[in-house]
């Protein structure tokens, strides 16, 4: 097996590969060695080759011991995730933990053992629903539904290998959800009891993330949007416009939701008093 070759199977294999592997595909140590020699490959450690391909999160997670996983898998696909700033690599039930500079992992010891890589988006979503609980699971949900990454089968699978107290979550998920922010706002409004409507249309204003009841609009800015003067001013002319048809509109961002959601949860309550 030549050097492109064995370099291919390591791409194929998510850009890390274990000797076993390659001899078990017909390489020599000799042809793995030329492959280390020629730079197709790099000895890792021992029995454990990358490629240059491989994503940062993977090679990090290999040098740990591990597969991308998580939420930090979830975020690589693009997949909204409340909180990406640790590497969470999958380690399997029996892995060994190694130590490599700057490490700030966070393993995850569910079994079975995934080799290196990246673990699928399946279980991804089932990890990050017990390492960061029903709201982010839900919202990475709905985001990973949104973007394709889920088929019907791929949702039962999911909720069949879900503790069975967040199964409800995938019942309640819905493919449209605009933001994960969004996701986290509908989730908690229904906790409250409060019925709302979802992505609403309303003639002279456009869509609408929510309506409660008649008269509010419920209206969430994501932390990537609305931070210029023109998405400002047209936020502007939306409320006013909503204003002259008898609407009430409350807008929340992420830091009034995630943060400080007393005060929300209080103004959400007082106006649907007030518009009885
Ligand atoms: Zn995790
Ligand atoms: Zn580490």
């Amino acid at each position: 097996m030549d050097p492109t070759q064995i370099a291919a199977r390591a791409d194929a294999a998510g850009g890390v590969i274990r000797t076993a592997a390659l001899r078990s595909a017909g390489a020599t140590a000799r042809d793995i060695r030329r492959a280390c020699e020629s730079g197709a490959v790099t000895r890792l450690r021992g029995g454990v080759y990358t490629t240059p391909h491989a994503a940062a999160g993977v090679l990090t997670a290999a040098a740990h011991g591990g597969a991308l996983c998580c939420a930090s898998e979830l975020a690589r696909l693009g997949v909204w995730v409340l909180d990406s700033s640790r590497l969470h690599v999958a380690m399997g039930g029996g892995g060994h933990e190694y130590t490599h500079p700057e490490c700030t992992c966070l393993p995850h010891w569910d079994d079975p053992p995934p080799g290196y890589g990246r673990v699928d988006v399946e279980r991804a979503l089932v990890q990050l629903a017990r390492c960061q609980g029903p709201e982010s699971f839900f919202a990475a949900f709905e985001s990973a539904w949104r973007l394709g990454l889920l088929s019907r089968r791929a949702r039962m699978s999911i909720r069949a290998r879900l503790d069975a107290r967040h199964r409800w979550l995938v019942d309640l998920a819905r493919a449209d959800a605009d933001s994960g922010l969004e996701s986290i706002l509908r989730l908690r409004l229904l906790r409250l009891g409060i019925p709302l409507r979802c992505q609403v249309v309303i003639r002279g204003v456009g869509r609408v993330d929510f309506v409660l009841g008649e008269r509010i609009i419920l209206e969430v800015d994501g932390r990537d949007n609305h931070d210029d003067a023109t998405h400002r001013h047209k936020d502007l002319v939306r409320d006013a416009n909503a204003a002259a048809l008898g609407y009430v509109t409350l807008r929340f961002d992420y830091a009034l939701v995630m943060h400080d959601w007393p005060r929300v949860a209080a103004a959400i309550l007082r106006a649907r008093a007030v518009a009885r």
